[in-house]
């Protein structure tokens, strides 16, 4: 099957349920990302900074960026001008520096915090307890040039559904959790990131409202 029937395919099931789709274009060529564009899909995820801005400035400007991979503190500046949607802030310190760079360009920058959900040892992502930490500090509220509208997870990387379901359903028990209980901008808080090829049908089941999907729309990487 071509990307652009994949692409659809995967679309008509996610529109139904009002989940967004990020199509992970992360080592794509231009080529195969104009030809879903062309197709009309104009939302794109990379997780390397470098990249990211190669392609921006290689393709036409109404694609929606969406930064989903770690995020080093001094490369924020690179993509500061035009990223979309932040998927991977894992820090406070990274969200202060995204905060000093959107004010530089005079925007605000929405922003999702990465929560480590999965079993597995992970390098990036806050613990429940860190995020409501931050969530309770008061330096939050004096960043004024990034909004946190929502939480992104990824699940244990396994065959074992129950327990991806198991972990995409604790996030989304968190979320509401703490979109009731902090002083966070409710009307944006709304966003959940969670659900890549191999599980998005179960994320999109568990309350996802954004899925990542590179493969399963591009075919498999080769690095
Ligand atoms: C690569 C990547 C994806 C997409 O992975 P696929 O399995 O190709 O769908 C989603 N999220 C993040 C953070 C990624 O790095």
């Amino acid at each position: 099957m071509s990307a652009i029937e994949k692409l659809k395919e995967i679309r008509a099931v996610l529109d139904e349920q009002h989940v967004k789709l990020i199509a992970v274009s992360k080592t794509r060529s231009t080529t195969d990302i104009l030809e879903v564009y062309n197709a009309g899909h104009k939302v794109f995820g990379e997780n390397r900074v470098n990249e990211l801005v190669s392609k921006y400035e290689e393709l036409p400007k109404d694609i929606k960026w969406h930064m989903i991979g770690h995020l080093q503190t001094n490369k924020v500046k690179y993509i500061a001008p035009f990223v979309h949607l932040i998927h991977s802030v894992d820090s406070l310190k990274l969200l202060k520096e995204i905060n000093k760079r959107a004010q530089s360009q005079e925007r605000v920058i929405d922003c999702l915090l990465q929560v480590h959900i999965a079993r597995e040892e992970a390098k990036f992502g806050f613990s429940y307890n860190e995020i409501e930490e931050l969530l309770a500090a008061d330096e939050l509220t004096e960043l004024d040039n990034v909004r946190i509208i929502g939480l992104m997870g990824m699940a244990t990387f396994t065959d074992n559904e129950a327990q991806v379901r198991d972990e995409f359903r604790k996030l989304t028990d968190f979320f509401k959790k703490i979109k009731a209980g902090y002083f966070i901008d409710k009307d944006h808080f709304k966003e959940l990131s969670i659900g890549m090829s191999a599980d998005y049908s179960t994320a999109v089941e568990e309350g996802s409202t954004m899925v990542r999907i590179g493969s399963l729309i591009f075919g498999e990487r080769n690095y």
